[in-house]
């Protein structure tokens, strides 16, 4: 049995041989290639930093970027794209068709997050907003979509200086709304795949705060789970906080829903399947004396399987229903939130292969590290939903002697992604982002 499976796996190994081989990079080709893409982008670079503080002292959030993609706009416009505002929001496709050959969509997301900065930094931004509830809340590039920005854009720009070294079509996506995973399917529906070239290949990459600058991660097949948002609204009954007895309490039942949700985790999933149910936030009451008529909680949901993502989300209403039967209160109301909902990222198998082999031979394979799937949410995943591969990377951000300093007894631990003193350092960062993104992209369609 053993013998069989192996003899066949050597003939199949036979047969893919070539096919292998012929995504294994050409090394002198792909030298002489780095070595141009690292001349256009050291010409391009002044330029692209002061994009990236211009793009970082004005953050705009969740489709509000008017300014943000009007820039964009601009800037593809100013190099021969074929631009098309507001898809999907304030969403910007350009195109630039080159001859025969692959399409390669690459995207940038464009929206900051109501996070009041405190880098310190002399271009930090100083934009203040209000939040839903009126309260003023500062708006800050805490994760790193500015410098996704200037990335894509010093790209576009040193392909489009190349047209005489590949041969396509590129369709670069500037898209609104990332942090609240709405953006990516706003364009989808405004017709991206339909009224522009549909891509053969999309690519994207993030900032990445825990790599040094100048390297790079990615995570081949799962990298990023499902998430889904759901509200319940705990019902009871109200009255006097002396008289329990003549009340149904909406705030210990939903003590007891919390509690028994991370069951669904703990007791119905198979422990190698992750699961994450959080509730981040249970309000409910006025006054310490009155016990209230409701409680709402707001859950976040990770799965990485959809068979998973159905019976956690079952499993929700039933636990929270059946806490409210025992208790003889009102049926409680659970929504999901559908607009919300972020699809785990899958990065396709053999374009990644075939990214990561470029990468390992232009930065040096210790530059390229291989990470495991975290339980986050991209929605770059919708765009390779109906089958067209995709592939995102993590760029690293941070000087190695302040990951050094980190990793030592005591030292001062970084700062993650969305934190208020979160900030990618601009070179080489960009330098790298640029380059690894024009490559990539050359490997697909280059000459
Ligand atoms: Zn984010
Ligand atoms: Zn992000």
């Amino acid at each position: 049995m053993t013998l069989c499976r192996s003899l066949s796996a050597a003939v199949i190994l036979l047969a893919i041989g070539p096919a292998v081989l012929a995504d294994e990079p050409d090394k002198e080709k792909l030298k002489g290639r780095a070595g141009e893409v690292e001349k256009r982008v050291a010409a391009e670079y002044d330029n692209l930093e002061a994009l990236y503080k211009y793009l970082h002292t004005h953050p705009e959030l969740s489709l509000q970027e008017e300014k943000t993609s009007a820039r964009l706009a601009k800037e593809l416009k100013a190099i021969g794209f074929e631009v098309t505002e507001k898809v999907g929001g304030y969403g910007v496709v350009g195109v630039l068709k080159n001859g025969k050959g692959s399409t390669v969509l690459v995207r940038t997301d464009m929206d900051a997050l109501p996070v009041t900065e405190a880098t310190g930094l002399p271009y930090a931004s100083k934009e203040r907003v209000r939040d839903k509830n009126g309260n003023e809340v500062g708006v800050m590039h805490a994760c790193g979509h500015d410098l996704h920005m200037a990335a894509w854009t010093g790209t576009a720009r040193v392909l489009a200086s190349m047209k005489d070294r590949w041969s396509g079509t590129l369709v670069f996506i500037a898209q609104p709304a990332e942090e609240i995973g709405t953006g990516a399917r706003l364009m989808l529906e405004a017709g991206l795949f339909k009224k522009f070239p549909k891509p053969d290949y999309c690519l994207a990459l993030h900032c990445n705060p825990l790599f040094p600058h100048g390297h790079v991660g990615f995570t081949e097949g799962l990298a990023l789970a499902n998430v889904d948002s759901v509200d319940v609204v705990v019902k009871g009954k109200g009255g006097h906080g002396a008289a329990p007895h003549t009340t149904v309490d909406p705030v210990v039942l939903a003590a007891r829903v919390v509690l028994d949700l991370q069951t669904i985790v703990s007791r119905e999933t198979n422990p190698t399947d992750p699961v994450v149910v959080t509730v981040g936030s249970i309000h409910g009451g006025t006054k310490h004396n009155i016990i209230p008529n409701e409680v709402k909680l707001q859950l976040t949901v990770r799965t990485t399987k959809d068979a998973t993502r159905k019976h956690t989300l079952e499993a929700i209403e039933r636990i929270a229903k059946a806490a409210a039967q025992g208790a003889g209160a009102p049926e409680p109301v659970v929504k999901v939130d559908l607009g919300e909902f972020t699809p785990a990222l899958v990065n396709e198998t053999k374009l990644t292969r075939k990214t990561v082999g470029l990468f390992k031979e232009v930065l040096g394979a210790e530059k390229v590290h291989e990470r495991p799937p975290v339980m986050g949410g991209e929605d770059f995943s919708r765009y390779g939903r109906d089958g067209i591969p995709i592939f995102m990377y993590w760029l690293g951000t941070l000087p190695p002697e302040r990951i050094a300093e980190a990793a030592k007894e005591g030292g001062k631990p970084l700062p993650s992604l969305h934190s208020d003193v979160y900030y990618p350092i601009p070179e080489p960062s960009i330098k790298t982002g640029v380059k690894t993104m024009t490559l990539a992209v050359l490997n697909l369609v280059g000459k």
